[in-house]
């Protein structure tokens, strides 16, 4: 364990100090005061303390650390000692119900989840006005198992409480400034001395209130949830906690407190059992563990990226560039020609006033978005930027020119960053002097929206350089995963064998949009073909042309290139895997690629089959399992829960599902080899490409698990 991890995990989690009269419980801020058993414990006793001490009149809850309390402690969650004694539902609620002195939470950051249901079962709540509050449990496919469906409509009232839990938000605390969530939001120059004059002033001698004792008003809560359960009921995007916390809510509406929190408990318990509800937590915890590099120097400390330089201004270029401003940094954008930095700023200008438009941007953060963005055609300009990241176009001999030229100019300890999507990272090192300060860094078209940061880690790589790609990934609100230096990475490189078993339903009877609504039905934000021809059919081309170069025996599937000879290049050219009419919502068939892919199949001889939906959905689903397979062993990526992640926030692939690895492992390894073998003797393709990876078999023999391969933990 890294030797800050170590102190974490044995510093006392809880503080108890006395001010006057005032007993104050200060969490440390270890794992963000995560409701561990430790911490649950500490906080019982602390309580009991204070409860018995007869000089102590009120008792003061607050954290230490950046959150003051972001909930259950996941890796406990579906452990015993998630239930273990003390319960947060159970004993410290009612102690807190029994203390005739109040119990007061001090909210100085952000109260998640149990943190919030705790701070809702305290006498009192008094917030900083930015402190973000929410009840995200949905999201992970459970709902609030502590009181919070039965607190939190007492609170802010039904409506309100309703959509704060079935849209699993967070929340500015003064959002709830006049409502009895809050006794107080205080001005937060000096949090102490204003939660212990808050505490001081409040009356002696009566009993504290809580929010239990108060009623759900609502004309007609029965009629109102009713309408609320149909409308979660039809929506695809609704997890497997959504609807019990409907019926919780009703509970709260229509049932004495007592029996509420007994109908919430069961419902949370029974929600927690259920299997569709892990996927959920596994996708959360692995995205938190894909922020941490295994095998990284614990003493490497991240450099300092306080200025940025994009070389290149084209779709990438300027996604990157507007990203960095938006996270606040400022970014010099770099391209030889002078015509693409004109566009490039005008479609950045066109993408923050939609921002604005929308919303999601105001025109103060527009402005300072604007004056953080310079452009330059000239090199030497970029050389005190920390970071520098090029998109210029993909072909080595311009990489070559444009590293070359980094090399002169940049300062030293600056970190020269690629986005090539398939080009040899090493072989790009290889062209500056510096070969430790080059890494890649792939984003995903459009970056300033898409989540997923693959962080390319080079032979000579160095860990600071990598911590550093880690902390900026993080600054930008990435969700970032370390992969290492092979043509595609992880994600482009497993998709490949996803489109290629799509194309092979196609040719052998399936149409584009059947694969499609299979895999979309099952979940995938977005079919196959629908991918396809957004990115741009060229796209797929070249790396046929690629591997049909390294490889002339290869297999691959016919039909692209009957796309390919018709100049179908999908949305772009207003035809692809299907038509594009100017302002129509949905494609069309295209009918022209069906009159041809029939003449095809009839020269062929192949007579079109109908093809199930589950076909559909295993074959491509699993063609994603063997690669990943491949890439886990030969230590591209470095856990299979990254690969997961990768598949979650950068591939459509649905939460519901956990990730593609986590599909195999649910399946059983041995019934997903099973079925590859099926495969190889069905259908067209290249019966080889059936053969289940020796990762697979090598772990089933050992009965290991899969998704936990390469974890440490
Ligand atoms: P693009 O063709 O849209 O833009 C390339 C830009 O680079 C052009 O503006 C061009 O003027 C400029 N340029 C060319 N040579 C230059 C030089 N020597 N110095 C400075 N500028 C130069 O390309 P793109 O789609 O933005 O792709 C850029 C890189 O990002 C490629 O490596 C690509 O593989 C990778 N990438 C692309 C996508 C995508 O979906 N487009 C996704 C991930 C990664």
């Amino acid at each position: 364990m890294p030797e800050d991890a170590v102190r974490a995990a044995t510093a006392e989690p809880l503080r108890i100090a006395r001010i006057g009269a005032v007993c104050v419980l200060t969490m440390t801020g270890a794992n963000m005061n995560a409701l561990s058993r430790r911490l649950r414990a500490a906080l019982y006793n602390g309580l009991a303390q204070a409860a018995d001490d007869p000089a102590v009149r009120a008792v003061l809850l607050t954290s230490d650390g950046p959150a003051w309390c972001a909930g259950a402690d996941l890796k406990e969650m579906d452990s015993p000692a998630s239930e273990a004694d003390p319960s947060l539902q159970g004993a410290i609620f009612s102690l807190i119900g029994e203390m005739d002195k109040p119990v007061i939470a001090v909210i100085t950051g952000a109260a998640l989840g149990g943190g919030f249901e705790m701070a809702l079962g305290c006498h009192h709540r008094i917030a900083l006005p930015d402190a973000r509050i929410g009840l995200p449990e949905v999201t992970l496919g459970l709902l609030p198992g502590a009181g919070g469906t039965q607190h939190l409509p007492r609170a802010i009232g039904l409506e309100a409480a309703t959509n704060a839990i079935l849209s699993g938000k967070t929340f500015r605390a003064d959002t709830f400034a006049q409502t009895a969530l809050f006794d107080a939001i205080l001005p937060g120059e000096d949090p102490l001395a204003e939660a212990l004059a808050f505490a001081e002033a409040l009356p002696q001698g009566t009993r504290p209130p809580l929010l239990r004792d108060r009623a759900v008003e609502h004309p007609n809560p029965e009629a109102y949830l009713k309408a609320v359960r149909t409308a979660v009921q039809g929506n695809p995007r609704r997890t497997s906690g959504h609807l019990p916390a409907v019926d919780c809510l009703l509970a709260a509406a229509t049932q004495p407190y007592e029996q509420g929190i007994a109908f919430e408990y069961a419902a949370f318990r029974a929600t927690r059992a259920d299997k569709a509800s892990q996927p959920y937590r596994y996708g959360f915890l692995a995205e938190r563990r894909a922020a941490q590099a295994p095998g990284m120097n614990a003493a490497a400390k991240p450099r300092s990226i306080a200025k940025v330089a994009v070389i290149g201004a084209g779709v990438m270029g300027r996604g990157i560039a507007l990203t960095c401003a938006q996270s606040g940094l400022p970014v010099t954008l770099m391209d030889l020609s002078p015509d693409a930095l004109s566009q490039a700023m005008s479609s950045i200008a066109g993408a923050v006033m939609d921002g604005v438009k929308r919303g999601r941007t105001t025109t103060q953060e527009a402005t300072t978005i604007h004056s953080l963005i310079a452009t330059t055609t000239d090199y030497a300009s970029l050389a005190d930027c920390d970071l520098v990241i090029e998109a210029v176009v993909e072909t080595m001999a311009v990489k070559k020119a444009v590293f070359e030229s980094l090399d002169r100019v940049m300062k030293p300890g600056a970190i020269l960053a690629t986005n090539t999507s398939t080009l040899d990272i090493d072989k790009i090192a290889t062209f500056t002097g510096r070969p430790e300060d080059v890494l890649g860094l792939h984003f995903f078209n459009p970056a300033n929206v898409m989540r997923l940061l693959e962080i390319i880690r080079g032979k000579a790589t160095d860990d600071g350089v990598l911590a550093s790609a880690l902390a900026f990934g993080k600054r930008l609100r990435k969700v970032s995963v370390v992969a290492g230096v092979c043509d595609g990475f992880i994600g482009n490189r497993m998709v490949e064998q996803y489109l290629r078993q799509a194309q092979f339903l196609v040719e052998e009877g399936a149409s584009p949009a059947q694969v499609d609504q299979a895999l979309e039905r099952w979940g995938m934000a977005m079919g196959p073909f629908r991918m396809m021809d957004l990115a741009g059919n060229d796209v797929n081309d070249a790396i046929r042309e690629r591997r049909r170069a390294e490889n002339p025996g290869i297999i691959l599937a016919d039909i692209p290139d009957i796309l390919k000879d018709n100049g179908w290049l999908g949305q772009k050219s207003g035809a692809g895997w299907y038509r594009y009419s100017p302002g129509a919502r949905r494609p069309d068939e295209n009918t022209d690629l069906t009159a041809a892919l029939a003449r095809w199949r009839a020269e062929k001889g192949i007579a079109p089959r109908r093809i199930g939906d589950e076909e559909i959905v295993d074959r491509c689903v699993l063609a994603l399992v063997n690669e990943g397979a491949a890439i886990l062993d030969e230590g591209v990526a470095l856990r299979a829960s990254d690969i997961d992640v990768v598949y979650l926030a950068g591939y459509g692939f649905p939460a519901a599902k956990g990730g593609p690895m986590f599909v195999a492992e649910s399946l059983g390894l041995r019934s997903v080899m099973r079925r590859m073998r099926a495969f190889a003797a069905v259908g067209r393709g290249d019966p080889a490409f059936w053969t289940p990876h020796p990762l697979l078999a090598r772990l089933s023999t050992e009965l290991k698990s899969l998704t936990d391969h390469g974890v440490s933990e």
